[in-house]
């Protein structure tokens, strides 16, 4: 195909994917893939500028629907030159300081750091409102960012949209009209519960309804707006900066846009990372960050393309979602046994990082969204670490996955539990696959937290057949961990030090450490509260363990079953003997004995220093001021005890000598 015959292709494929987006508020593809259409285009235009035509969409902005009244803007909207990474920020900035006069009035790439307005680039649809006289009087959509469609009336249903404004002014400002994710979220789930067609995705809800006939249903909805730009019609009433505008529109009554104004590109970047890690965080979509050169003069200096602004850029977040292959599906055994398929995909960039697998969750789900390998599948990254398969669609390549009948890693055949939708492989001693899962949970940070015991090492000590279960790894020694693969004789010292090191913890980092169903860390904290040691909670009953609060029945049965298996008894057992230590930092609420009393000391003791007593005072819950007043209980007095022993004589407060207090506290 000859360039000028891809160009046309491109346009057309374009101007198809926009009708659908602008007009119809209904997306085919993801906007990634339309970027890259479009930036493709811009790319051969860029290098035949002989085929630009002024109809191309990398000269126009938006679509405009026949639905409503079409209004001539007073001036064009514009859309926004993008950026994907900061060497194309860099780029843009560089070109800003190259058009604009800077120091001492040269035009320069040497100039100084240039203030630069850094804000939050809403993911909805733009509108443009008119006010006289400090009345609303129209509100349009960019449109094409000649034309605009009237919405006016629509867009007095939204409240953070002022009827009327403090101030008696003449003016345009423009926004972005958004739906927060919750009222998104709600209104799907309505749609659904009605049997109405779900929006893609906050934007296209919040410009569905925006874009509706009936106004009540506009109202209906929860929408709202962010003000980033306004043009006072009386030039004296203008600030000489964005961001002085934007707070004269803040006080004009707008919602705006939150403007940080930094000094240079670099500072700007930051910006940009700082949000990417924030913006889950917000209760609006946000798709990038808007940077603006802050000085209007400077603008007004840079000016325009056909279709974006040449003063701003917005810098967009990468995808969170992107297409790829889903090569094979992979079946991985847990530490509870648990059998999970997991997607193998073909490597792709998702937010920043390489993915190649992909959560699948249970064989459930793969018969919900029916997935087949060879499948095109939507990757989305989820709040944990691994992403998950969202999507699939066919290709002349899938062909349905098996269901498997056997564990993978062991052979046993899998059994389901009733009433969950997980398989399980039964084989809790002999499945390698689970022994290596439950000792590296045993050694991770919240548990038992033996620095140096990666997953290979562990894999190797399982398939060596050094480790069957947790206090096998206490009886390791240096020549065995020297017949490991990549274990030289320092790090063979070190992982004896750190599994020795471990010996000695806490209760509820052991109970973690265990691996117990359904009990993590949490729980694990709730039960050291409430039992004494381990014996204590090994002997408790379902009653004893499901009356404590936060411990449900399934899991009080669940600890019960646990400590009622002879292979878990044999193991802890071992585990003391190899000398493993459990200090309960939690003190339960008939070890505080002395909760509510005061004690005040002095004098010298024999057998503690002041700070040792007043520490043992206070791990039995008692008080220990350094005064004696009426409401002193005790008064503790060692040798050479002084005037505050006269006080509580006068106060006739209770004296201990030393001997009484030991004998107190060891009741
Ligand atoms: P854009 O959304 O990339 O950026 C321009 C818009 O940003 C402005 O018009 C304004 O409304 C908005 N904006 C938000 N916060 C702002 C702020 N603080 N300051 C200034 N402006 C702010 O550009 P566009 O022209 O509206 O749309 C193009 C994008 O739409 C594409 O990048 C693509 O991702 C998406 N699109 C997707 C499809 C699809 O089929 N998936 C089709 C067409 C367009």
């Amino acid at each position: 195909m000859d360039i000028q015959e891809k160009i046309k292709k491109l346009r057309k494929e374009i101007e198809y994917y926009s009708y659908l987006y602008y007009v119809e508020d209904n997306p085919k593809v993801e906007d990634y893939e339309y970027d890259a259409l479009f930036r493709e285009l811009q790319k051969l235009e860029d290098e035949h500028p002989e085929f630009i035509t002024p109809d191309s969409p990398t000269q126009r902005v938006g679509g405009i629907s026949e639905k409503f009244e079409q209004v001539p803007h007073k001036n064009r909207l514009y859309s926004l030159d993008n950026a994907n990474n900061d060497e194309e920020l860099t780029k843009w900035y560089e070109r800003v300081l190259k058009d604009t006069t800077n120091f001492e009035g040269q035009m320069s790439l040497f100039a100084p750091k240039i203030p630069l307005s850094c804000e939050y680039k809403i993911d909805g649809l733009a509108v443009s409102l008119t006010y006289k006289n400090g009345v609303f009087v129209q509100g349009l959509t960019r449109g094409d960012g000649i034309v605009g469609e009237d919405i006016t009336n629509n867009l007095k249903t939204i409240k953070a949209i002022p009827l009327k404004l403090f101030e008696p002014v003449d003016l345009e400002v423009r926004g972005e009209v958004y739906m927060p994710i919750k009222s998104f979220e709600k209104l799907n789930a309505k749609q659904i519960e009605t049997g109405q067609k779900t929006f893609a995705n906050p934007r296209n809800a919040a410009a569905g309804t925006v874009r509706q006939l009936d106004p009540k249903i506009t109202a209906s909805r929860d929408l709202s707006i962010f003000i980033y730009w306004g043009n006072f019609f009386n030039k004296e009433d203008a600030p000489k900066t964005h961001s002085e505008t934007i707070e004269k529109l803040s006080k004009l009554g707008f919602r705006t846009s939150k403007v940080k104004v930094v000094s240079g590109i670099d500072e700007a970047i930051d910006f940009c990372k700082k949000t990417d890690e924030i913006r889950h965080t917000l209760d609006y979509g946000t798709d990038g960050v808007v940077i603006k050169v802050d000085e209007i003069s400077k603008q007004n200096e840079l000016g325009f393309t056909s279709r974006v602004p040449k003063w701003a850029i917005a810098f967009k977040f990468p995808p969170e979602e992107v297409w790829t292959e889903l090569k094979k599906v992979e079946i991985s055994v847990g530490r509870t046994g648990t059998v999970t398929p997991v997607a193998r995909l073909e490597p792709v960039n998702l937010a920043g990082s390489v993915v190649s697998r992909a959560s699948l969750y249970n064989f459930d789900e793969i018969k919900r969204l029916n997935v087949q390998v060879g499948d095109r599948a939507l990757v989305k990254k989820a709040a944990e670490i691994i992403p998950k398969v969202i999507r699939v669609e066919k290709t002349e390549k899938s062909v349905p996955f098996e269901f498997p009948k056997t564990c993978p890693v062991c052979g046993s055949t899998l059994e389901e539990v009733p009433g969950e939708v997980a398989l399980y492989c039964p084989n809790k001693k002999g499945c390698s696959a689970q022994i290596k899962g439950r000792i590296e949970y045993f050694v991770s940070k919240n548990a038992m937290d033996i620095d140096g015991l990666g997953e290979s090492i562990i894999s190797q000590l399982v398939d060596k057949k050094m480790v069957y279960s947790y206090p096998d790894l206490y009886k390791l020694t240096y020549e065995q961990l020297l017949e490991l693969d990549l274990i030289a004789e320092k790090s063979a010292q070190n992982l004896l030090d750190a599994i020795n090191l471990s010996k000695n913890t806490k209760l509820p980092k052991f109970i973690n450490a265990l691996g117990i169903r359904l009990v993590g860390k949490e729980s694990a904290d709730i039960l050291a509260q409430n039992f004494k040691d381990i014996n204590a909670l090994k002997e408790a009953s379902i009653e004893d363990l499901s009356s404590i609060d936060g411990i449900g029945e399934k899991m009080a049965k669940s600890i019960y079953d646990y400590f009622h298996n002879q292979d878990n008894l044999n193991d802890l057992n071992a585990a003391l003997k190899l000398g493993l230590v459990l200090e309960n930092t939690y003190k339960r609420e008939e070890d505080l004995k002395l909760k509510g009393l005061s004690f005040v000391l002095t004098g010298t003791l024999e057998k503690f220093s002041r700070d040792e007593a007043q520490e043992i005072l206070k791990s039995l819950g008692a008080k220990t001021p350094n005064s004696v007043s009426k409401n002193t209980n005790y008064v503790i007095a060692g040798e050479n005890a002084g005037s505050k022993l006269t006080k509580a004589q006068n106060l006739g407060i209770k004296i201990l000598t030393e001997e009484e207090f030991i004998e107190l506290i060891n009741k």
